[in-house]
């Protein structure tokens, strides 16, 4: 069944000249990122939604802050892995493409995919609480922790979409007009319950586009997928981009 299926999303991107990506969690699953809803979903006791939210930083900006702090400890011993390497080698092979995810860990850039939508914003990024000044902060641990604005002095938050905020209008905009072009859109790794990113699989599918999942689980939108590919993303992309260059 599974190469029955990789045969076909084969063949579908194959002839595509705008392709998309639109990845979640699961891609970076076998690099040993843990996904949000699985593992049980709680840190120290606590449910995510209880720490990355803007009214948990409010009341305890240390606590939010080592919570992000472990997971850019966690994200710097990983690699990228096939599925990142697949979706980087993808862009210079259609005429158009775009990568948008809502992932925060940067492995995708680790990977060399280059301008990726970060729906969510990055692990890597902070930005000044009072003035809004945003800045890259590889270093690892923090040298600091609240790390603090060299502009204004006030405390800087980690750069990443909180529960209840918006996402950045700029790269949400850029995504779903991506989404509106695209021939082919390839879902990875996400289970696509979180909107507005997840909006985007029925933009793309409402213009047009035809719909190639990978997950290894069934998702919510296996109803709008052409193809399912069930199975990890970092055995599964590779076995398509194989078919790709052979047939
Ligand atoms: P999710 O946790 O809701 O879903 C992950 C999906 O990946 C599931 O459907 C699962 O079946 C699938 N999956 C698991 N292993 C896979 C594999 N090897 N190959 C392909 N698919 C696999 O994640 P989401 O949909 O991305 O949404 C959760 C939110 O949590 C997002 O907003 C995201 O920003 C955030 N998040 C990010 C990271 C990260 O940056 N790596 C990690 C956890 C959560
Ligand atoms: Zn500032």
């Amino acid at each position: 069944m599974i190469p029955e299926e990789v045969q076909r999303a084969a063949e579908i991107l194959k002839p595509a000249r705008r392709v998309m990506a639109f990845t979640g969690a699961g891609v970076s699953a076998e690099s040993g990122v843990p996904t949000f809803r699985g593992a049980g979903g709680l840190w120290e006791g606590r449910r995510v939604e209880q720490v990355a939210a803007p009214e948990a930083f409010r009341a305890d900006p240390l606590m939010v802050w080592k919570f992000y702090e472990e997971r850019r400890q966690g994200v710097a011993r990983v690699r990228p892995n096939p599925a990142h390497a697949v979706l980087a080698a993808w862009q210079d092979r259609f005429a158009e493409w775009t990568l948008a995810t809502q992932n925060v860990d940067g492995l995708h850039q680790a990977a060399g995919s280059r301008d990726v939508l970060e729906l969510h914003g990055s692990l890597w990024r902070v930005r000044c609480v009072s003035c809004a000044t945003e800045r890259e902060e590889l270093v690892v641990p923090l040298p600091q922790m609240p790390p603090r604005c060299a502009v204004c002095g006030a405390m800087e938050r980690p750069a990443v979409v909180w529960f209840g905020e918006f996402l950045p209008p700029g790269v949400m905009a850029a995504a779903q007009a991506a989404a509106e072009r695209c021939e082919v859109l390839v879902v990875v790794g996400t289970s696509a319950v979180v909107y507005p990113a997840a909006g985007l699989v029925s933009i793309a599918a409402d213009a047009g586009a035809k719909v190639i999942e990978v997950n290894p689980a069934e998702s919510a939108l296996a109803a709008l997928a052409a193809v399912a590919l069930r199975g990890p993303a970092g055995e599964l992309l590779p076995l398509v981009d194989r078919r790709i260059r052979e047939a």
